[in-house]
């Protein structure tokens, strides 16, 4: 067996091997569980550990299979962006404090195009610290030193609250908790009241943050044949902006110029 966690080293957790270039997980995965506790789905999830500090990322990693978890892992932020790209992991434990790209650095790119789980782990204990990851998207946050039993309790936790998020429609960003099937939208304040065409483009711009999407683009998927201007759109958006602020959330609406609208958290 190779050093998993070689300074560096793209990974490829224990189990996983390289064919034709893309990873590929041995059928000899499950047979390493058994005696300890094998998930009932044939495919557990995928939980990529970005971490440099090997002998925490080895404890995670001990303790995460060893309830059933497959993993994968990283020692730098670059790498971990792209293993986040490539392996499509479940959820992702994020150091904050790594090489090459820190932590708040991963996050965010990885909420300009997915909302992969992320629970960040950090020996940094200020809440500057937590509010700004929390901000950024993570979906949790637990501080060095940690019970490993608690941080597999809270990956648990999250890939629930994940998949009833799927499966229920939800959408967050940056405090916005928007839910599709009831047509409601809430920011901690309470229910934010929108036209139907400001609830489809605050949907659209929610189920991708960070993306810039063209005028004519927000035209197309979220106006009525009516209302289909640009100039319409810079109207709602107007709207939304004043409402978005006046119930204190934490997600703004960014004007590229020449180019559209984004959502960011804040
Ligand atoms: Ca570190």
């Amino acid at each position: 067996m190779r050093d998993a966690f070689e300074p560096g080293i793209v990974l490829a957790c224990r189990d996983v091997h390289e064919t034709g270039g893309l990873p590929a997980y041995r059928s000899e995965t499950r047979k390493s569980c058994q005696g300890i506790r094998l998930l009932p789905d044939p495919s557990p999830c995928l939980i990529l550990i970005a971490e440099d500090e090997a002998q925490i990322a080895n404890i995670l990693d001990a303790y995460l299979r060893r309830a059933g978890f497959r993993t994968a892992h990283t020692a730098d932020g670059e790498t971990a962006l792209q293993l986040a790209r490539t392996l499509r992991p479940d959820l992702i434990l994020l150091d904050l404090n790594l090489p090459r790209r820190d932590g708040f650095g991963v996050l965010a790119s990885l909420r300009q195009d997915g909302h992969t789980p992320v629970i960040v782990i950090s020996a940094l204990d200020q809440d500057i610290d937590k509010l700004t990851a929390l901000r950024i998207g993570a979906d949790d946050y637990v501080t060095k030193p940690f019970n490993p039993n608690e941080v597999v309790a809270r990956v648990a936790a999250v890939l629930r609250r994940s998949l009833a998020n799927v499966e229920t429609g939800l959408l967050r960003v940056g405090g916005l908790v928007l839910n599709s099937q009831a047509h409601e939208i809430s920011t901690a304040e309470g229910p934010l009241a929108l036209t139907p065409s400001e609830f489809r483009l605050l949907e659209h711009l929610m189920r991708r943050p960070g993306r810039v999407f063209a005028r004519n683009d927000l035209v197309d998927a979220c106006l009525p044949e009516a209302e289909a201007l640009d100039r319409t759109v810079d109207s709602h958006i107007a709207n939304l902006r004043r409402k978005l602020a006046k119930a204190g959330a934490q997600a703004e609406l960014t004007t590229v110029r020449g180019v559209g609208y984004r959502l960011d958290a804040t």
